[in-house]
């Protein structure tokens, strides 16, 4: 039985096509809030009732409408934004149908108060099926437009039915307002339901991007966001946006795509994007992303349903490619700059794998308080805080500290007992910011920094400052002059320009992101004497111990000039002996042509001799190869001698564990202690001692070997 085809009332047909535009109340809404931003207002404000099916509300204070224009706004292919076909190539409108309030006065009362600029009063206008009811009355009203729809699909049973659920319906208007609020910074938007006092979205028109993503989408998703923004002339577009990084991450992906401003949907390019991700975020979970692209109008085709909520556009595989690639790197972040040093720097690693890469609770997402769930994958060793069980274990037999202690009488002379000496009190403010176990440490340093005999946990002196404070402190003011003694009254208080200047270049050669790596790092081991690795967040970096080492001597000795403690000898040191044996070692560049040795060590004798008061006053130990002439230059070069004296070379550990060997059958032990010194000592000191300088980052001395993110990524392809 064939049915009888009948042409449709008009109305009808109407209502269908409406139905088409408009779904939903949230559909209603993002069509009028388009309006208003084409009508550049900078305060829109939506009330609602029952999720928008009994009243719609937006209120601008956009340039308002016409009163001539009011009889026709509701028709359908009526707008004051596009005359000809040709138009939709450069469109930058949002609208450009006039099909909008002509579909919504269809399936809804609609009511209009509009008052531009020029004019007297506003006026206010009714329509039923895009037609206006009665003439425009005059009334009084702000400058804008308000518009008002009331029983939304009145006479759309179906519709009406399916949505049932006013709470369901409201969320979407929360979500559609929202996301324009977000990529309308700058223009103050707000939702409330009708009656209520307090809106439950709420933006200004001072804020920024990043504060309205917070204020919506709360702090756990704000603080967690990296900037974008790429562009390719060829292709024609630019992007930008927020999104977050590996830390984040939900169940549901939160993707905010405006295309020339309009909120859209691609489900190409967040499939592009969420394939990045998938290498970085925990199975099944996703990323919030906000973006906004700009794509030259003529290569976009808006014209694919009149929802237009999905977009097309020209080129679109190579700029899904380019925004992929984007966020990539973002999301790799300062790996950008990165840079590989392919030569053989781990001759022999002897670091037990277990020690690289230590899996800990105390993850850095879990120490910044998030309740969020910390993945195996984002787990690393990075509280710097963290004390490790050996730092208390030291090794006995460290010939450093017995070797040369031995050989004092007296250690630290100085002041009468009782009186607070000024190493005593730099000993006692390095134990403020490295814990106990730093009391114990028995090394050489400058400063007498070597005690004989062992401080046990009761003559601990008390903490005169809980390490958070040296943090604080250390962070609002990273002028070396904090991290000394020097404020302590007993110090001497040095005036010399020299040494002013010297202090001067080291803070100015300082490198803010180095210091705090160290100041933060988790040591991981020692590849060789030389070498140490340490991990900073996710990087694992190659230090070069023997040059931090002696930049971290160069500038005690610079820094603590002239209060350093004394180191007497029990028998005055074999002057003429020492040169003649410093002559002897081929580092000391002896020629022939310089003369017989004994005429040189006896020079070098007497030459120290008239030097006594300055190497008395200032430094007290022999040196050699110093500018004498020149004051500051005379210092530098001194204190540089003497820090490579103190640092840890390779011909240090030797020593060590030759004199190790010959005192002890254990031969292990030696290796062990220096070990000990440098992780305990060294990296301790260098986390709230050292000024690294800016050229640590470019001479291979300081090298990133690996980012865990690109770790997981290289796994996750295998
Ligand atoms: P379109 O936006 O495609 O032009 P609409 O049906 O959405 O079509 O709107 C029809 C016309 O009504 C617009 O072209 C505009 O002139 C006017 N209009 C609608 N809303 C506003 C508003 N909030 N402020 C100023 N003019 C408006
Ligand atoms: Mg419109």
């Amino acid at each position: 039985m064939a049915g009888v085809i009948r042409r449709l009332d008009e109305a009808v047909v109407n209502r269908i096509a409406a139905g088409e535009v408009i779904q939903r109340p949230a559909n209603a809404i993002k069509e009028m809030i388009e309006n208003c931003l084409d009508a550049k207002s900078t305060s829109i404000q939506v009330v609602v009732k029952e999720g928008g099916l009994k009243l719609i509300q937006v209120q601008d204070n956009g340039c308002g409408i016409r009163k001539e224009d009011l009889d026709i706004v509701c028709e359908r292919f009526t707008t004051s934004k596009l005359q000809k076909f040709e138009d939709l190539a450069s469109i930058s409108t949002y609208g450009f149908r006039g099909e909008a309030l002509a579909s919504i006065s269809h399936v809804a009362h609609v009511t209009v108060t509009t008052k531009t600029a020029d004019a007297k009063c506003a006026y206010r206008a009714t329509y039923s099926d895009g037609k206006i009811k009665a003439p425009p009355k005059p009334c009084a009203g702000n400058q804008g437009t308000q518009i008002t729809v009331e029983d939304l699909f009145y006479n759309v049973n179906t519709r009406r039915k399916a949505l049932k659920n006013p709470n369901e319906e409201y969320a979407k208007i929360l979500e559609v307002v929202s996301r324009y609020a977000i990529h309308n910074s700058g223009i103050s938007f707000s939702v409330k339901k009708q009656g209520d006092t307090v809106s439950d979205v709420r933006t200004l028109s001072n804020t920024s991007t990043v504060d309205n993503i917070r204020s919506i989408f709360g702090n756990a998703v704000s603080r967690e966001l990296i900037e974008v923004g790429c562009e390719d002339a060829s292709l024609a577009f630019k992007m930008k946006g927020y999104i977050t990084n590996a830390n984040y991450s939900v169940k549901k992906c939160i993707f905010l795509l405006f295309i020339n401003h309009r909120l859209v949907e691609s489900a190409a390019l967040r499939k592009a994007i969420e394939t990045v991700y998938a290498a970085y975020l925990p199975k099944s979970t996703h990323p919030f992303l906000y973006l906004s692209l700009e794509i030259a109008p003529q290569n976009v085709d808006v014209n694919v349903h009149p929802t237009k909520h999905e977009v097309h556009f020209l080129h679109e595989d190579s700029i899904l490619e380019r925004v992929q690639q984007h966020v990539e790197s973002k999301l790799l972040g300062s790996n950008s700059s990165r840079m590989y040093f392919t030569q053989t720097l781990l001759p022999g690693a002897d670091c037990s794998s277990s020690e690289v890469v230590k899996a800990s609770a105390n993850s850095s997402a879990a120490s910044k308080g998030t309740s969020d769930k910390v993945y195996a994958h984002q787990m690393v060793r990075t509280d710097s805080r963290e004390q490790k069980l050996d730092a208390f274990l030291q090794p006995v037999n460290n010939p450093l500290s017995t070797g040369p202690t031995e050989a004092m009488t007296e250690v630290n002379a100085g002041p009468p007992e009782g009186v607070v000496r000024p190493q005593d009190a730099e000993m006692e403010d390095v134990s403020d910011l490295v814990e106990i176990a730093d009391v114990q440490e028995d090394t050489v340093m400058p400063g007498g920094l070597s005690e004989s005999g062992r401080v046990s946990p009761e003559t601990v002196p008390p903490r005169k400052r809980p390490r958070e404070d040296v943090d604080i402190e250390m962070e609002k003011d990273d002028t070396r002059k904090d991290m000394t003694a020097a404020c302590t009254p007993r110090r001497r208080i040095i005036n010399l320009t020299s040494v002013l200047t010297l202090q001067e270049e080291i803070s100015n050669q300082a490198h803010a992101n180095l210091q705090e790596m160290l100041h933060d790092h988790s040591f991981v081991g020692c590849v060789s004497p030389q070498w140490a690795l340490a991990q900073y967040q996710t990087k694992l970096y190659l230090l070069n111990t023997t040059k931090l080492s002696q930049e971290l001597f160069y500038q005690i000795l610079i820094y603590d000039f002239a209060n350093f403690g004394v180191l007497r000898l029990s028998e005055p040191a074999p002057l003429y002996e020492l040169s003649m044996l410093a002559l002897e070692d081929p580092e000391s560049g002896w020629t022939e042509e310089d003369g017989p040795k004994e005429g040189l060590a006896e020079y070098i004798v007497e030459f120290l001799k008239k030097k006594t008061e300055m190497l008395k006053d200032y430094f007290s130990l022999e040196i050699d190869e110093v500018n004498w002439d020149e004051e500051k230059e005379c210092f530098e070069s001194l204190s540089k001698e003497l820090a490579m004296f103190y640092s840890i070379r390779k011909q240090y550990i030797i020593d060590e564990a030759n004199l190790t060997n010959s005192q002890n059958e254990d031969s292990d032990s030696g290796s062990t202690t220096w070990k000990w010194t440098v992780e305990h000592v060294l990296y301790k000191a260098f986390r709230t001692h050292l000024l690294p300088p800016k050229h640590f980052t470019e001479d291979g001395n300081i090298l990133q070997l690996a980012n865990l993110p690109d770790l997981y990524k290289v796994f996750e392809r295998c």
